[in-house]
Order: C-alpha cells, then structure tokens, then sequence
C-alpha cells in the first residue's frame, strides 16, 4: 500500500487563513463531497474556507448543502485572493475551466486527487490512483492529521465514496475503500439514504430519457462496443437536463456482451463534445483517452472534443472506435 507524503499540504494549510477549494467542472459526488469533507475540517481550524464551482450542484446531491451544511459558490461571486488554492479530483488543468485565474492567483497552488492519467500542474501534489475515490485520500489525510469526525464529514465523504465506486461495486474498490466506508457508518449511523438519493430517485424525465438512450443505441466491433450519442434535441424531447444522463455510461457497460461504452454529449461551446467512456477488464480507456486528449481511470475515462477544419466529428469518432477496437484484449 503506497503512504503518501501529506507533510507539504499539511504545512501549507498551516500557512493559510483563507483557502479555496476547486472541484472539477461537471463536479460529481465524489468532487463535491472530498470538497466539503475538507471544508468542514478546515473550518473547524479556524480556516476561511470557499468552495469554488463552475456549474450549480446538481439537485440529486442538493443534500450536501441542506443535510451536511456545505455551501457553494459560484464563479460569478467576487472570491478574494486565496493563501491557498486546492484542486480537488482534477486530473487536469483544463478541467479548473473558468476558475484556473482563482488557481493562478492562489499564493499556493496544491492538488488531491487520484486519476492514474493526469497532467501535473500545481507544485503541491498528493494523488493515488489506488484511492478507488477522491474520498479514500481526503480520508487518509483527515486520520493522519487526527481530525474529530463530525456526522456532516461522514456524509461528504461517504458521497464521494458511493458514487466513484457505484456504491462499492466497481474494480476500484479495496479494503481500504471499505474501511473508509465503515469508518463513515460508525460516525453517522445508517446512510442507505445517500444511495438512493445519488442512483435511485430518477426523475420522470430521466426514465424518458433513459428510453430515447436505449432507442438510439448503436453496436460496433460486434456488439463488444455500444456507442450513444444524445443531441440538445433528445434531452428537450424528454424535459430533460445533463444530470439526467449521468450514469448512462455505466448502464450501457452493463448490457451483455458489450466491454466498452462511448457515451458522447453537446459540450459547453458550439462544436464541442463530452466523451465518456466506461469499459471492463477488457480495455484501459484511461490510455486511450489520454491519446485523444483526455484522461480519467482505467475503467472510467473521458475526453473533450473541438471540431474544427483538421477533424469532423465523425471522423473522430471512427478514429476513436478504430482505436478502441485495436485495444480490446477479447
Ligand atoms: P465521466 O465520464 O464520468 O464524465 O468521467 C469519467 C472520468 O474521466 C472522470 O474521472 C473524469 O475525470 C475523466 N474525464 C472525463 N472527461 C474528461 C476530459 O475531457 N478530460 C480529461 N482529462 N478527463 C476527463
Ligand atoms: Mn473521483
């Protein structure tokens, strides 16, 4: 089991008075709830702490504000010049989006994370990409820093630790990631609630569009690989938003005989997509996402695509199932 150095972050957090906190855009549950388990424990040091977001929490972990007291701030709030800035599960520069200037400005610049696949951009660096969550690390750190455990910590953390591991089922999952998990049961009691808060409780417009997903799904290198592709048309189609189609790549996983999904959606700009891809033991998407520009874990990866003159889409998408094909090992 690799230990890793906490000293310099601990020293740097010593340092500071006001610390902003940066999970990724797209912020998930893991993101966000390393990001308030950090929050809490450095607001019970007496820390200013903001946690800085690019888009609005998603409604299905709305519970972190209103049952774990966490609050978050969006870009367009002024945010003070922070000691420290800390990106939290960012694999990547690019993934601070607009608030790489709170990054830049920062007097120190630190990161915790655990993508295997990542850039290294802030000077103080703590990642292990055997941490199956974000999670796993923040509670490493909070135990070896001798934290008093609060009932709200535990709901962060173990929301990090549910969701990255599709409530402890995936791969990723290790012993430690479980001890985490009982650690949290012993703290705060029964939090079955957070499951069924993060992957059941669908909305209808999920389930309407989770229909026109299974509609539009297609089958390459036969039946090994699915590929979805949802346009602004299909999600208006069912009254629906970008978190309804969250876990649509692990559903597509899941069909049998299939060992890789492609999930693709409308980015942010005109001309940009989101790739997501989820595979079994078959392929390490994290490789091959990463030669596409992307990154993200083995299993669970992604990348950020930008059509321009050099490359439609559709060529990139044939160059990118071609790829995923060579690389599949059944
Ligand atoms: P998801 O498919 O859930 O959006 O992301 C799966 C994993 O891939 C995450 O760990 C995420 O960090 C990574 N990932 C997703 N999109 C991108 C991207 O555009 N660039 C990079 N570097 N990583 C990504
Ligand atoms: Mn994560």
């Amino acid at each position: 089991m690799t230990k890793m150095n906490w000293t310099p972050l601990r020293n740097a957090i010593g340092e500071a008075a006001h610390i902003v906190l940066l999970p990724h855009i797209y912020a998930d549950g893991d993101a966000l709830g390393s990001s308030g388990a950090l929050a809490l424990f450095l607001q019970a040091q007496g820390k200013q702490v903001t946690i800085a977001v690019e888009e609005a929490v998603q409604d299905k972990l709305s519970f972190l504000c209103t049952k774990a007291g966490i609050q978050f701030t969006l870009p367009e709030t002024e945010t003070p010049r922070a000691d420290l800035a800390i990106a939290v599960d960012v694999s990547d520069y690019a993934r601070l989006g607009s608030r790489k200037t709170l990054f830049d400005r920062a007097k120190v610049k630190a990161r915790i994370d655990h993508h295997g696949v990542s850039g290294d951009f802030a000077p103080i660096t703590v990642c292990n990409p055997d941490w199956a969550a974000t999670a796993e690390g923040i509670y490493e750190f909070l135990n070896e820093i001798g934290a008093n455990w609060t009932v709200p910590m535990a709901i962060c953390l173990y929301t990090g630790l549910v969701t990255d591991t599709g409530c402890f089922a995936y791969s990723n999952v290790r012993p430690e990631t479980m001890k985490a998990g009982a650690a949290m049961l012993e703290i705060a009691g029964d939090l079955s609630w957070i499951y069924r808060e993060t992957f059941e409780n669908k909305t209808k417009s999920c389930i309407a569009l989770t229909a026109v997903a299974y509609a539009k799904t297609e089958y390459e290198a036969g039946g090994r690989i699915a590929y979805l592709q949802l346009e602004a048309q299909d999600y208006d189609s069912a009254g629906a938003t970008d978190e309804d189609s969250e876990g649509f790549s692990a559903m597509l996983r899941a069909i049998q005989g299939v060992h890789v999904s492609i999930f693709v959606r409308d980015g942010k700009n005109p001309g940009q997509y989101r790739i997501s891809l989820r595979s079994d033991e078959a392929s390490d998407v994290s490789k091959v996402a990463a030669e596409f520009g992307g990154g993200g874990h083995a299993r669970a990866a992604g990348i950020t695509f930008v059509s321009d003159k050099e490359e439609t889409f559709t060529q990139f998408k044939n160059r990118l199932i071609t790829r995923l094909k060579e690389g599949m090992n059944v």
